[in-house]
């Protein structure tokens, strides 16, 4: 079975388990880095990226994502996750810690304070032709792409959501908070296919 960790500092960690079973996989938390051994993968929720980061760092886990992002480990980031796997954060918080790896510029807070929530079906190909629902909570976007990534889903403006490049996985929103595990099983074939 895929054994996939959700990082527990901080977020919707108890969600994301639940997907992760009901998409087959066995989920643990992750609060220290001897938990990262034995498995095959990892989500890193939404909550508040500046928050994760600064606990990222006080709980060592920082550098151990940074080296397994570099050798091949698959990592879903879900919002406040998205952006600590972007290279580049527009407005970032000063000294924000980042794990970084994935060719993308993100915006945090990129919907403003007056739309700070909303929900909206996309189309997302790669997990079939039903729209998947789709929870945005001060969520950031994606604004550039490298070469290598390939966006999986966009608004109707056409502005980018999700993402993949290689073994990481970028949402904007928050796919823990619906019954559609679609996103979670793309991951954990993602996840299979790699281990
Ligand atoms: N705005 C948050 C941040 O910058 C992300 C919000 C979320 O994860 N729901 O970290």
């Amino acid at each position: 079975m895929t054994n996939i960790g959700v990082l527990a500092l901080q977020g919707d960690v108890a969600e994301h388990e639940a997907m992760l079973a009901a998409s087959g996989a066995n989920p643990s938390l992750v609060k220290r880095a001897d938990q990262l051994h034995g498995l095959d993968g990892i989500i890193i929720p939404g909550g508040e990226s500046t928050t994760i980061g600064k606990l990222l760092r006080r709980f060592d886990l920082l550098e151990p994502l940074q080296e397994r992002v570099r050798a091949g480990f698959p990592i879903f980031g879900t919002c406040a996750g998205m952006i600590l796997l972007a290279d580049h954060v527009e407005d970032a918080a000063t000294d924000q810690p980042t794990i970084g790896g994935m060719n993308i510029t993100v915006q945090r807070n990129a919907f403003g304070s007056q739309r700070e929530s909303f929900e909206t079906d996309l189309r997302v190909p790669s997990v079939g032709d039903q729209p998947l629902h789709a929870v945005f909570i001060r969520a950031p976007l994606i604004t550039q792409v490298g070469d290598d990534v390939t966006v999986l889903a966009t608004l109707a403006d056409g502005r980018a959501v999700a993402a993949q490049q290689d073994n990481l996985l970028v949402a904007s929103f928050h796919p823990e908070l619906t019954d559609d595990a679609r996103l979670h099983r793309y991951f954990v074939d993602m996840v299979s296919e790699r281990s």
